[in-house]
């Protein structure tokens, strides 16, 4: 490159790809974070949007807005498709151009994951999954619709079928879903309704694990599954899905009949290893250093969920907390090596412990040797997921609607919005294949 600044590539606005970046915010260096998603979206609070307790807008933010006082950072809505990493750069659609390369001196890939479907692909079309805002938007008018069409139908014998939800996949996701659910129906929308009763809404937890919340102690599994019964949740444990389809699911040979079935179970990581032709594991996350480099490219690092590091023996979890410490440690390693200083020790994770909230009040909290269920542990949760929103004016929207929520059990965003599809200009990717150089430069 002719520039003799260096140019520091980030791939993804995501919690490493975002701490990454303000990781480098000093360093003497162009930085580029490039994001198919104009936003950062907070995935923990998801579940509150598909549940109409939030809305869209309360639990997302502009990059760019984010990173605005960052003189060295530009940000680019694109859809990286892959690394050259011998001519040291990216392909990016953009707009309206298709694979423009931009160059990097350093890379660092944050791309998170995606659903999986453990081989059954054919089930997104029946069950969606929740990883997006468009998700969850989507997954909220599926639920309220299904009581629209109830209250519109004449035959009762239909009313069950539309009132039966089921969430496959019993861990965080799944469980703080169904609880959300259960608050919804069996609270706010309670009265609204004359021919259904949304309260006899029938709530089915599906997993093939022995246990709810499988990643925390037995004790909080029962403490979360004993929550879901209050809620009047059916959990099924001990038996996966054996199919789907339009009129429900077949759980251990017994069809569930459901219009409303949404996926919580599986994640796969992004292509990030197949675009850098590196070693995976299992899942096909990418084998990182203990620097978080890719063997052989120590200008390369990989962050997140799509990277995999073991720890004293086991892999390190995809949750926030290890894409974060993992984004501002590659941000600060680089840094370091642009300023001459030594080496930074390894990378090492330090697990502040975890949480899941299951309806209202009440929450599972383990920390090191701590377990806590109950309110307690609900006021935990909400005061650290306030915390690590994105910015202060997201905290302030979500502190506000959760106590008037509390308080009246009124919801953020009950509305079904039937997004039109877009049109043709917006879409249209001519094959321009400029120098993205030029702009980033
Ligand atoms: C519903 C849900 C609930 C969760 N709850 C919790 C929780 O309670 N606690 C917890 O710790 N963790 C939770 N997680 C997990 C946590 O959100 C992830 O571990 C974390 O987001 C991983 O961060 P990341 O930076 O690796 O990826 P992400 O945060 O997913 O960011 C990836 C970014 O990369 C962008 N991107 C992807 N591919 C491309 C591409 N080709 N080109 C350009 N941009 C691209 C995406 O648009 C996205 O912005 C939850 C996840 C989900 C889905």
């Amino acid at each position: 490159m002719a520039d003799s600044i260096a140019r520091i590539v980030i791939v993804g606005g995501g919690f490493g790809g975002l701490a990454a970046a303000k990781a480098l915010g000093r360093a003497d260096a162009d930085v580029v974070l490039i994001d198919r998603q104009n936003h950062h979206l907070f995935q923990p609070l998801l579940y509150q949007v598909a549940t109409s307790a939030l809305s869209p807008g309360q639990i997302a933010s502009p990059i760019r807005g984010l990173l605005k006082k960052q003189k060295n950072t530009m940000v680019i809505l694109g859809d990286v498709t892959g690394v050259d990493v011998d001519r040291r750069c990216v392909f990016v659609d953009s707009v309206d151009r298709a694979g423009v390369p931009l160059g990097y001196d350093y890379l660092i890939l944050a791309t998170g994951a995606s659903h999986s479907y453990f081989g059954h692909d054919q089930f997104g079309r029946f069950a969606p999954g929740l990883k997006s805002l468009a998700d969850a938007v989507s997954i909220r008018n599926r639920i309220l619709r299904a009581f629209e069409q109830a209250e519109a139908e004449e035959d009762p014998q239909r009313h069950r079928d539309l009132l039966t939800f089921v969430l496959v996949g019993a861990g965080p996701t799944g469980v703080e879903m169904a609880g959300a659910l259960a608050v919804l129906v069996r609270g706010t929308l309670r009265s609204e309704f004359r021919r259904v009763d949304p309260t006899s809404a029938r709530i089915v937890l599906v997993d093939m694990a022995p246990r709810v919340l499988g990643p925390f102690a037995e004790s909080l599994s029962a403490a979360a599954k004993a929550r879901l019964d209050q809620l009047g949740v059916e959990v099924r444990l001990g038996h996966g899905v054996d199919g789907i389809d339009a009129d429900g699911v077949v759980v251990a040979g017994e069809r569930i009949a459901s219009k409303t079935v949404v996926w919580t179970a599986g994640v796969a990581p992004s292509p990030a290893g197949k675009w850098l032709k590196a070693g995976t594991d299992r899942a096909g996350r990418v084998r990182i250093e203990p620097d978080l480099s890719v063997p052989g490219h120590p200008e390369i690092f990989v962050v997140g969920d799509t990277a995999s590091l073991d720890q004293d023996g086991h892999p390190l979890p995809g949750v926030a907390q290890v894409a974060m410490q993992q984004g501002r440690y590659a941000g600060k390693l680089i840094r370091r090596r642009l300023e001459g200083k030594p080496a930074s020790a390894p990378f090492r994770y330090f697990d502040k412990g975890n949480m899941a909230v299951v309806g209202k009040g009440f929450a599972v909290l383990q920390s090191g040797r701590l377990r806590l269920s109950g309110f307690i542990a609900w006021m935990a949760w909400a005061a650290v997921h306030l915390q690590f929103l994105a910015n202060s004016n997201l905290r302030v929207a979500v502190f506000v609607q959760w106590v008037w929520t509390y308080l009246t059990g009124q919801r953020g965003s009950r509305l079904i919005v039937n997004h039109h599809p877009p049109a043709s200009e917006d879409v249209g990717t001519t094959a321009r294949s400029n120098e993205m150089d030029r702009r980033a430069s």
